[in-house]
């Protein structure tokens, strides 16, 4: 027997616990993918309850259905048009008021919609009583209270919507908002014209549509249009004269009265079921925000909090990557001595192991990262964040809430440029999109970390954070550029939500930490697998080059002459021949593998390049090394160790082969400023592409970013040799 399967939305504002929800109800069932056409996450997930399969939709979150935003739009689209069974409205019971304009929007749209009063606690622990009883005659439907982040209440509301589903009561409320006098009369006028006419089919429910035209909803309007051609036009018409009607009897837009009307509504509700008990009650909120965004200290301790979050990343991370490191070296040792030799051999150990091997040790350090993120968001701490840089981040014309994107940046643009969701304006997310790059992530670091060590040894800590502090100063300057060419309008303005601190659950931390990582690894994972697949093809092949030496021969002859001195020497002198004779073959081996490379189809490519890289003090292998950090930025350095000949890729011997190259400590840091701006890896490119669904935008952040990298890179380099620094 096939089980019954109903669809259960789940509506609410933001923050008023609906993913929490969700989680509880779906466990790790879940499905996030993104709304079509939009880039508005969209989470679903599928259960058994009570003999149902129950199939659970996390809507955005919205304060109203009013379609001003794509969240707007795509929650009432998805009520519209895919008719769930029954909506759940989470409701902040806290924040009572607030929540109600959503629930009235959703009660007039005539689905069958069930309260879910949470946040039961907090409302109880500040005074505030909420009569649900009344509250489900007020508004004729049922009420159920819960608190989300204990799991309480969530059974009962899922048999609460299962009954609401199965039952068959006209949901086309009583309890409803009535408009004004004139209103209603425009409305029932219109019903009948609707009704005379009756070859008119109308696409969603009479009164909400008539509603909506009224008030002059764009979206609705066009659908009619659209859906009933001829006789939408006469209907529209209609309409048009009611709402010139009405705007000359009320002497305003009729959308600003009916919005009016709701909230005057909503009062009347608030009055007959809150009751706040007005005892002194410590609004601990409140106190914490005295001092976190607080003028003077607020800005020193978010210093501090951002330094602690690095600090935790990069030491506490330092471990279990040196885990992680010895795990891979000893399974690509493992591999070497029990795969047979061959070309398969070499693919899969210097290839893929030594290329996905690179990014898999950073693991640890991104999902420490990713969890100091989510305790932020989750305390909410993080808007706070957004609050204090709110003042800087008007020099470029963005607001606070664009700071949180390019904070994480510093981990790894692409959850970074997937954190730009949150902002509403479109341009402030293209803006934001452009200049998160500039925000040093957190795969660069090892290059500077190699380039410094070599070249700025004593004084490499204070580069590297003049090279992150370039990184911010440029995505200002060009954010600032941005806003006022490309981008120009003005900041629209928006009040900045502080939700009450809450202690997080560490369910919901451990999941929204995993999301993020697991996106990166997924696309981390498949990218870097090809790519080091290419990078191993294009340097290993061909196969069939013409050597300068004969190799093969002269590290015999090597051999025969160090044999035979052995042979004759002294017992005790016989170790110090061995290694003598060890470092002249690996000398040899060094040199037969530089030629190969130099002649391989990578060689070729860097020769191509290297004159685009000379006037940055670049060669040509430097110049490979940056063609491939396309791929991820961690790999300049894996192909450095190749290109360099450092026989074993360790950073020691990188160094020395550094130092013997033709690399100064000025063309380093023309490097480091390079790979600091130059174009984005892969995975950011195609997050860019997915965010903004736009090529335009995606090939002008390649070019611009890439022209910035090489303008100032040849300042830093040729300027440098002007004032003679070397
Ligand atoms: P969403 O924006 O509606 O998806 O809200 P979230 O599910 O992300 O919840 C926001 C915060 O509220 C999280 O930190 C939750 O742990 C917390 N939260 C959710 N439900 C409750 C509740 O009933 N009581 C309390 N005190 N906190 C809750
Ligand atoms: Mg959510």
């Amino acid at each position: 027997m096939s089980k019954k399967v109903l669809t259960i939305a789940l509506a609410g504002n933001p923050n008023s616990g609906k993913t929490t929800i969700f989680n509880n109800i779906t466990g790790t069932r879940q499905k996030v993918g993104n709304w079509p056409g939009v880039t508005v996450e969209k989470k679903e997930g599928i259960v058994n309850r009570h003999g149902y399969e129950l199939k659970i939709i996390d809507l955005p979150g919205t304060y109203s259905l009013t379609p001003f935003s794509v969240e707007e739009i795509v929650a009432r689209d998805f009520v519209l048009d895919a008719r769930p069974d029954v909506v759940i409205d989470i409701i902040d019971a806290s924040n009572l008021e607030r929540s109600l304009y959503l629930a009235t929007q959703l009660r007039e749209i005539d689905c069958k919609v069930l309260f879910a009063l949470n946040m039961a606690d907090v409302a109880r622990a500040r005074g505030i009583k909420v009569d649900a009883k009344k509250l489900s005659e007020l508004l004729d439907l049922p009420i159920v209270f819960t608190i989300g982040n204990k799991n309480e209440g969530i059974e009962e509301l899922l048999k609460k919507a299962i009954e609401l589903a199965e039952s068959n009561i006209d949901s086309s409320g009583k309890r409803r908002v009535r408009y004004n006098k004139d209103i209603e009369n425009s409305i029932s006028e219109l019903r009948d014209f609707i009704e005379k006419n009756s070859g008119i089919s109308i696409p969603y429910k009479t009164r909400w549509t008539i509603i909506k035209l009224l008030e002059n909803d764009k979206i609705v309007r066009e659908r009619v249009l659209q859906k009933m051609g001829d006789q939408g036009k006469n209907l529209i018409q209609q309409v048009q004269l009611h709402r010139e009607l009405l705007a000359d009897r009320l002497n305003d837009d009729p959308e600003i009265i009916m919005t009016d009307e709701r909230y005057g509504f909503i009062a009347g509700i608030i009055k007959e079921v809150l009751t706040t008990i007005t005892k002194q009650r410590v609004d601990i909120s409140r106190n914490i925000d005295l001092v976190l965004t607080n003028r003077f200290i607020g800005f020193p301790i978010f210093i501090f909090f951002i330094w602690a979050m690095f600090q935790l990343t990069f030491s506490l991370g330092a471990y279990p990557m040196e885990w992680l490191e010895n795990s891979v070296s000893w399974f690509s040792i493992s591999l070497d001595a029990i795969l047979p030799d061959g070309l398969f051999k070499d693919l899969f150990i210097n290839g893929v192991i030594a290329g996905v091997g690179s990014v898999i040790v950073f693991l640890p350090n991104i999902l420490i990262l990713f969890f100091c993120i989510a305790l932020f968001e989750d305390t909410g701490y993080m808007s706070r964040a957004a609050f204090l840089m709110d003042r800087i981040m008007h020099l470029i014309g963005l607001h606070g809430k664009s700071f949180i994107p390019m904070l994480m940046g510093f981990g790894c643009s692409v959850p970074a440029i997937m954190a730009t969701r949150t902002l509403e304006s479109k341009k402030d997310r293209i803006l934001t999109i452009l200049i998160t790059p500039f925000m040093s992530c957190s795969a660069k670091l090892p290059i500077y970390i190699v380039l410094t060590g070599t070249f700025f040894s004593a004084k490499a800590g204070n580069v590297i954070f003049c090279i992150y502090f370039a990184g911010i100063i440029l995505a200002i300057l060009t954010g600032r550029l941005f806003r006022s060419t490309l981008l120009r309008g003005a900041d629209a303005p928006f009040v900045m939500e502080l939700p009450p601190y809450r202690v997080p659950m560490v369910k919901s931390l451990i999941i929204h930490m995993w999301d993020r990582s697991k996106m990166f690894l997924k696309k981390m994972g498949g990218v870097i697998l090809i790519g080091s697949v290419v990078i191993w093809i294009l340097s290993s092949f061909p196969r069939d080059i013409q050597y300068s030496h004969d190799y093969v021969a002269e590290i015999n002859k090597v051999k025969s002459l160090y044999n035979s001195e052995i042979a004759t020497a002294d017992i005790t002198e016989r170790p110090y021949i061995h290694k003598k004779q060890d470092a002249v073959i690996a000398e040899l081996e060094t040199a037969r593998k530089s030629e190969e490379v130099e002649k391989s189809y990578m060689g070729r490519i860097g020769k191509i390049l290297a004159p685009v890289f000379a006037p940055l003090g670049i060669d040509w292998r430097g110049s490979v090394a940056l063609l491939t950090g396309f791929v991820a930025k961690e790999v300049v350095v894996s192909t450095m160790g190749i290109l360099y000949l450092a026989g074993d890729e360790g950073a020691g011997s990188l160094k020395n082969a550094l130092l013997s190259s033709d690399m100064t400590p000025l063309s380093a840091l023309a490097m480091m400023v390079f790979v600091l701006l130059y174009l984005p890896c892969i995975a950011t490119v195609a997050t860019i592409k997915q965010e903004t669904n736009s090529c335009k935008w995606t090939l002008f952040s390649i070019t611009y970013t890439t022209l910035l990298a090489w303008v100032a890179a040849f300042c830093v380099y040729q300027g440098g040799k002007i004032i003679g620094f070397s």
